[in-house]
């Protein structure tokens, strides 16, 4: 992955991970100063948010947000029905704007949009969407500037707002992460899907050709998702359903690992032992054949199930297999597939954290004998915060691949619902009024 990082900062075409310039020289200071808003899309929710900066002092006055979920037939439809639902559900946001939140006298109002999705960036606050992932699949979208996108559908809104900073999830997570914490170096999203980003130095980016940004960094959004090698052992499973999704052939890493795909893993082992093995007994449950009924935080809860015999295993396999009941060696195989599954992407995204601090050279004490620099990593996601044998294992990992003296300086950390905080923080930073 290292290798590709390197390709990807080259420009090369071909890079499995594309290395892509966010355009952010600068992360949060803690000196932000007023209203601003941010807007989330990027899975199977969309979120809104508003805050009142205070500066260094009072930090965040007041903040607010609210959650929508974007109905599954807008995933696959047109770029227009889909940006004007998320306008619609902005500005009604808008509506309800209290008097907690102060926008000075005859100023527009700002916000971060979060857009977590690979975006090929002309500036903080343009991008065109190069591809869908993660279940969406948008045609007339690809190519466009998504900004614009929703700037136009604002206004058929009649929102007078204006979007100036445009933000990958990890990118959000990363200025979120740092406003927390002066230490933070990456962020890693595990949710619907996975990403990376990383403050590299602008010096070691030949397929920049801008002028060097003062700061002499630059934030990369890796899109490590894309991450393909003959080296990532893929099962006939994996093949399987790559073969079957919307986007055969890419996201291999995202498939290995992210929270989208997890569940369906398991469901395709699962059906194979019931038609090989009779797992369930003669008749291959109906049900089992359905591809993603089995979702991750299903598979989740069954795994950490440890009562004796196994009850919450048995209900998951009543309730999504249709199979009422099930023998305490049933549950167990399904429970141990689930740890198999969890555990085969905790280490590879472990690794893949390995890597980054591989690029940034935090994998190792320094050669001169120095003490090793304190290095956070903020991690965001459902996947992350929810699946605790998940994240136990990705941890206990990364301090093996780490080894001890390393390892006692790296420290990872929640960064809970980071991006949009981020999201908002850049718009202030990249203000028209700044
Ligand atoms: P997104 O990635 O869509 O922005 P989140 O970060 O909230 O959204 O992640 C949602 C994903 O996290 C879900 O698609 C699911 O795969 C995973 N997830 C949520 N809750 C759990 C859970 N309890 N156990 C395991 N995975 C979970
Ligand atoms: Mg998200």
């Amino acid at each position: 992955m290292v290798t590709e990082m390197e390709r990807g900062l080259r420009g090369d075409s071909h890079a499995m991970v594309k290395m892509l310039i966010t355009y952010v020289d600068n992360l949060p200071t803690g000196n932000e100063q007023g209203l601003f808003y941010a807007l989330d899309l990027g899975g199977t929710n969309f979120r809104v948010l508003r805050v009142q900066l205070g500066g260094k002092e009072k930090r965040v006055v007041q903040q607010q947000y609210e959650e929508v979920s974007i109905p599954p037939h807008l995933m696959v439809g047109t770029s227009m029905e889909l940006f004007d639902f998320i306008a619609s559900a902005l500005s009604k946001f808008v509506d309800t704007e209290g008097d907690d939140f102060h926008l000075p006298e005859g100023r527009q109002r700002e916000l971060g949009f979060t857009f977590s999705f690979p975006v090929s960036q002309t500036s903080i606050s343009s991008g065109t969407l190069i591809k869908w992932t993660k279940g969406f699949s948008i045609n007339d979208a690809v190519g466009e500037d998504v900004v614009s996108e929703l700037g136009k559908a604002m206004e058929r809104q009649g929102l007078d707002m204006k979007i100036t900073a445009l933000v990958n999830d990890t990118v959000g997570t990363l200025a979120g992460g740092r406003y927390a914490d002066n230490s933070v170096v990456a962020a890693i999203i595990l949710g619907t899907g996975t990403n990376a980003a990383y403050v590299e130095n602008a010096n070691a980016i030949p397929k920049w050709t801008g002028l060097l940004p003062r700061s002499g960094n630059m934030v990369i959004n890796t899109e490590w998702g894309s991450f393909k090698s003959d080296k990532l052992p893929l099962s006939e499973f994996d093949k399987a359903m790559d073969f079957e999704s919307l986007n055969p052939g890419e996201q291999i890493y995202e498939k290995l690992i992210s929270g989208m795909y997890l569940g369906e893993i398991v469901r395709r082992i699962l059906l194979k032992l019931a038609h090989d093995a009779a797992l369930f007994g003669d008749v291959v449950p109906s049900k089992l054949e359905q591809p993603f009924v089995l979702r991750t935080p299903d598979m989740s809860a069954m795994h950490h199930d440890s009562s004796h015999d196994l009850k919450t295993v048995g209900a998951k396999l009543k309730d999504i297999v249709g199979v009422p009941d099930t023998s305490l060696e049933v549950r167990y195989i399904t429970s141990h597939i689930c740890d198999i599954v969890a555990e085969r992407a905790a280490r590879l995204a472990a690794a893949g954290i390995y890597g980054v601090l591989k690029k940034l050279g935090r994998d190792k004490m320094p050669k001169d004998g120095s003490k090793m620099p304190r290095t956070v990593i903020a991690l965001d996601g459902g996947l992350y915060e929810h699946y605790k044998k998940f994240s136990s294992c990705l941890e206990s990992t990364l301090t093996d691949l780490l080894g001890d003296d390393v390892s006692s300086s790296v420290v990872t950390k929640l960064a809970n619902d980071g991006s949009g905080i981020g999201a908002a923080l850049l718009a202030a930073s990249h203000s028209q009024y700044a």
